[in-house]
C-alpha cells in the first residue's frame, strides 16, 4: 500500500479572520500590524503583494514589507498578500476627509 502523501505544511486557519469589506463587500481578512493597527488584507496571495501574514497568539499579524524585504520573502518561498485598501474601489471614498 502506498502511503498517502500529506501536504508539507497545512495553511494556518484563517477562518476566524474572514470578513467582508464595508466599502465594496469583497472578502477580506482582518489583520493587525505590529503597531496594533487593524488593516484589511486581500485573502488571495499576489505576486505584487508586500504583506506577510502570520497567525501569532490567536491574532493575524500583518507584516508590511518594503520592496527589498518583499522580494527577499518571495525568494524564501513566502506567499505575500496585498492590503485591501490598495485595491478597494471604495477605499478613497471611505477615507475622504472633510
Ligand atoms: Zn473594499
Amino acid at each position: 500500500m502506498t502511503p498517502v502523501q500529506r501536504p508539507p505544511a497545512p495553511p494556518a486557519n484563517l477562518a476566524p479572520f474572514r470578513a467582508k469589506c464595508n466599502g465594496c463587500a469583497a472578502p477580506i481578512l482582518w489583520a493587525v500590524t505590529p503597531e496594533g493597527e487593524d488593516v484589511p488584507v486581500n485573502p488571495g496571495t499576489s505576486h505584487t503583494g508586500n504583506v506577510l501574514l502570520a497567525v501569532q497568539n490567536g491574532e493575524l499579524v500583518a507584516g508590511v514589507l518594503n520592496r527589498g524585504q518583499a522580494s527577499g520573502a518571495r525568494n524564501a518561498g513566502h506567499h505575500l498578500h496585498r492590503l485591501h485598501d490598495v485595491d478597494c474601489p471604495r477605499a478613497n471614498g471611505a477615507r475622504t476627509r472633510h
